[in-house]
């Protein structure tokens, strides 16, 4: 017969998430029941129910004393314990810390996150019952409302700000028991713990010390002492104790046999004892990470040197680049070829990086005697490995025995960036730290917020899944006229600069980059290993300034390259003769979209593409969706604070405002999935 657990609801409490790791043990996985208190939970053990788990210790805020005063008078026994990590979150509608107001929270929640609480003294902070409720009211969505919920409620989140640790104390446990009517067979081979509590009785002078003593003459460990009020007299109390051993080992007997001498003692229990979680590792948190501390690649000094293959082919043009650089430092090392496969995209569309340009540089690292991988983390919702086919760069490295690197897939490892400016720490790939060789290889695109994205910018994809949203999240510096976003850019330059660049400007994007913009045939790669003065190089091509790209500007100004075209050595010399000015991105889009309203209130290039492509490939079709007598207002971005009727609203960011619209839920959502909520509401009017 199936067995049945008992304990505190709601669902995903932590008690919940105890019973399930309990439920986990037994080959015929029982059945949970949730109950709304502690006493029901024990009542129906014995008839329909087999166990009742329930918290009795947490490590900060010490005993349930409710749970101590149902153990008093309870018929069940203590048959084990489980040690369950405790871990809060918020999770808040904003864009950052500054942007919450008012914080729900359940009053042990509050307890376990004071001094995170104590950090936002402006807040509100209103109590709810449970942290199913803290979670119910920050999803109405209003504007400023956060939430602290358990850590392990994040899974479906789609709240636009997220700190998934808020708790005061890393290594946080609850301890649960389990009690069922019969006691469990004892295996000799296990610790064993022992529960008791020397009821209140004859009080006299000594008598603590004499239980006491009867553990600590025999050498057991006494593990805890919790004393409960009586509720009779004051200054009465019951004494809860946990030793180390089980009741059947003979001195644990013995000592036993001379407790119930001093006072009434009712045994609670005698079961395994739980293993220590292992404390959870201190976040690696590094300050530098160590290859790109240094460029094997010969410097010199204050001239940077930047070279340019040419032709209509892409790897002819890149062998050229490459030829004049001397890669025989690269003989025994592992090298990281880091393109632009963050998008699902074809060859030649100027989104991703050719995959002949890869191939050429695969092959010329090979020759060198160096052993090469080929690494990308894509934006959100795209599959790296559906993303590496597409751009034929897997199919280039499949050629070549060279891996194609999701790295996305192990955990990241956090930097801390000491020149930050915007930026004060990020996650980045741990796959960087097994290359002694980095380089970056971008297509060369016009950007909508950055202004480019080159080498420089490339790196974004070494940063971890969606850390590299965090950037696009950042709040106004007081008094810096630069956009967060691009300081943010020059910060994580200070700690993920690539040792070599490799441009492929083969073919590149103009106007609405990087992904809604035209492609744009230049014939051209650019190689370097000072990775803005190759990115200036590039602007040039380009007909771009780079002092008029604030990302290479800033890091410029710190000095983290050269930017001044200038100093830098280019070859060929009249590479001059090579500049194809792009087409900017429009300043206003209206102009293209002219029934078009695109609200967008601190978005990132997630949304916005998803935006711009969708306006290119279905914008004539709106009218069919939507009346044709009104501008449409597309609504992107988590900073707005009201938005006016029949807005279509794109992505999680605009969650808050789905009843007043067409809401098309993502982070970011696909084009085509616009397109299907315009439709389903066309329907649904009988349209
Ligand atoms: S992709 Fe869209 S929904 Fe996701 S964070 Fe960016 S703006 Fe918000």
């Amino acid at each position: 017969m199936m067995r049945t657990i008992a304990t505190l609801g709601p669902e995903n409490s932590f008690a919940d998430i105890a019973a399930r790791i309990y439920a986990a043990r037994f080959d015929e996985t029982p059945s949970i029941r949730l109950m709304p208190s502690f006493k029901k939970v024990v009542a129906g053990v014995g008839e329909k129910i087999d166990y009742a788990i329930l918290p009795i210790e947490n490590m900060v805020d010490g005993s349930m004393q409710p749970v101590l005063d149902l153990l008093l008078h309870s018929r069940l026994t203590i048959i084990d314990e489980l040690l369950v990590p405790i871990r809060y979150a918020l999770i808040a509608n904003a864009s950052s810390r500054d942007g919450v107001h008012r914080i729900f929270a359940q009053i042990a929640a509050q307890g376990q996150c004071s001094e995170f609480l104590d950090s936002l003294p402006g807040c509100e902070l209103i109590t709810t019952q449970s942290n199913g409720e803290s979670l119910l009211r920050a999803t109405e969505g209003l504007p400023g409302c956060a939430a602290i919920v358990p850590a392990h409620d994040l899974a479906n989140s789609h709240f636009p700000f997220i700190i998934d640790n808020i708790t005061d104390y890393e290594n946080n446990v609850t301890r649960f028991i389990v009690l069922a009517e019969q006691e469990t067979a004892h295996d000799a081979g296990r610790a064993a713990k022992t529960s008791l509590v020397i009821i209140a009785g004859t009080d006299r002078p000594g008598m603590l010390s004499d239980i006491l003593s009867a553990f600590s003459k025999r050498g057991i460990n006494l593990v805890s002492i919790m004393s409960r009020p009586t509720k009779e007299l004051m200054g009465k109390y019951h004494f809860f104790i946990d030793i180390e051993g089980h009741a059947l080992a003979p001195d644990v007997q013995a000592a036993l046999t001379e407790v119930r001498r001093c006072g009434f003692a009712k045994l609670l229990g005698s079961y395994p004892k739980a293993i220590e979680p292992a404390a959870r590792p201190a976040a690696t948190i590094i300050t530098a990470i160590p290859s790109l501390q240094s460029n094997p690649f010969k410097v010199t000094a204050g001239q940077p040197q930047v070279f340019i293959g040419q032709g209509g082919d892409p790897y002819r043009a890149t062998r050229e680049a490459l030829d004049s650089l001397d890669l025989s430092v690269a003989a025994g090392k592992r090298v990281l070829l880091k393109p632009n496969a963050g998008r699902v995209a074809a060859i030649g569309s100027g989104i991703v990086t050719n995959p002949q340009v890869v191939a050429a540089a695969i092959d010329a690292f090979k020759e060198a005697g160096a052993t090469v991988a080929i690494g990308e983390s894509p934006i959100t919702g795209v599959d790296t490995a559906e993303a590496f086919e597409n751009s034929g760069i897997a199919a280039v490295a499949r050629e070549r025995g060279c891996a194609c690197i999701d790295m996305d897939r192990r955990p990241p490892v956090e930097v801390t960036i000491i020149e930050g400016v915007a930026l004060y720490k990020t996650r980045v790939v741990a796959d960087l730290f097994d290359f002694d060789i980095v380089v970056s290889m971008p297509v060369m695109k016009m950007h909508m917020h950055t202004g480019v994205t080159l080498s420089v910018k490339n790196m974004k994809g070494c940063l971890w899944q969606r850390s590299k949203i965090d950037l696009h999240m950042l709040p106004n510096i007081p008094y810096c006229k630069d956009k967060p976003l691009n300081i943010a850019i020059a910060d994580m330059a200070s700690v993920l600069r690539p040792h070599l660049a490799i441009i492929d400007g083969t073919v590149g994007m103009e106007g609405l980059g990087p992904s809604a913009g035209e492609p744009k045939a230049l014939g051209v790669v650019v190689a370097g290993v000072d990775p803005f003065a190759a990115d200036s190089i590039a602007c040039a091509l380009m007909g771009l300034n780079a002092a008029e790209v604030p990302h290479l500007r800033i890091g410029a100004e710190r000095g983290l390259g050269i930017i001044d075209p200038g100093r830098i050595e280019v070859s060929p010399p009249d590479w001059q003769r090579l500049i194809s000015p792009f087409a900017k991105v429009p300043a206003d889009l209206t102009i293209q979209y002219p029934n078009v309203n695109i609200l967008d209130e601190n978005s990132c290039s997630g949304c916005q593409s998803t935006v711009l492509l969708f306006l290119k490939r279905y914008g004539h079709e709106l009218a069919e969706y939507l009346p044709a007598d009104k501008p449409v207002s597309i609504v992107i971005g988590k900073g707005h604070t009201s938005v006016p009727p029949n807005s279509l609203c794109i992505g999680n960011c605009t969650r808050q405002f789905r009843e007043l619209g067409l809401y098309v839920s993502g982070c970011p959502p696909v084009a085509s999935s616009i397109l299907k909520t315009l439709k389903k509401n066309k329907e649904e009017r009988g349209g």
